[in-house]
């Protein structure tokens, strides 16, 4: 804390695994309670007291740790749940792979649990959210009829069009499979 070094901070999210986050300083201590405080962002390093924060200060912080902690926390653990695959292509490679939530982040239902998220690799999260790709709630690929009918290069073929159709692979464990009126939403979305 003294010397304002940076630390990686690391979350267990299940046993023997480890989700990082980093950089995150120390930034109070109390030694009666040997507890301290994590700041997230360099900038709550030059707040005079870090433990009583202004309802500004307060709200920026909550966001902060949405961003650096839960997402984090989410994507690990979506990812391990679909075992390192995507759950539409089976691409295995982990730093392609994204965790995508059915309901958005901004919807009341969109918590970061791993039934309201996929394991997706960025291409086909990216086609996801812009609803050029559909999931039924069935768990069945479905593809926009416009980009269906397109003829173009070998993304386009086999990296898209060859999903239509296709099922999903699922976690092995139930609870972690995807919630089906989370589905059954976004794929209205993709229908409209
Ligand atoms: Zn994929």
């Amino acid at each position: 804390m003294e010397l304002g070094v940076p630390l990686i901070l690391f979350i267990k999210t299940e046993p023997n695994v480890l989700v990082p986050v980093h950089p995150v300083y120390v930034v109070a201590d109390d030694e009666s309670t040997q507890t301290f405080v994590i700041a997230l962002d360099e900038e709550f390093r030059d707040i005079a007291d870090p433990t009583s924060l202004t309802e500004d200060q307060r709200r920026y912080a909550v966001r902060t740790a949405r961003q650096r902690l839960h997402q984090p926390v989410f994507r690990g653990r979506v990812i391990r749940a679909y075992a390192t695959r995507c759950s539409i292509c089976s691409l295995a490679h982990g730093r392609l792979l994204e965790a995508a939530h059915i309901y958005p982040d901004s919807h009341p239902e969109g918590r970061a649990v791993v039934s309201n998220g996929l394991s997706l690799c960025s291409i086909h999260h990216a086609a996801y959210d812009a609803n050029l790709l559909g999931i039924t709630p069935d768990h069945v690929v479905q593809l926009d009829d416009d980009l269906l009918a397109e003829v173009d290069g070998p993304m386009l073929r086999h990296g898209l069009q060859e999903m239509h159709g296709r099922a999903l692979t699922l976690p092995a464990r139930r609870q972690d499979r995807p919630d089906r009126e989370a589905l059954a939403f976004r794929y209205e979305a993709f229908r409209r």
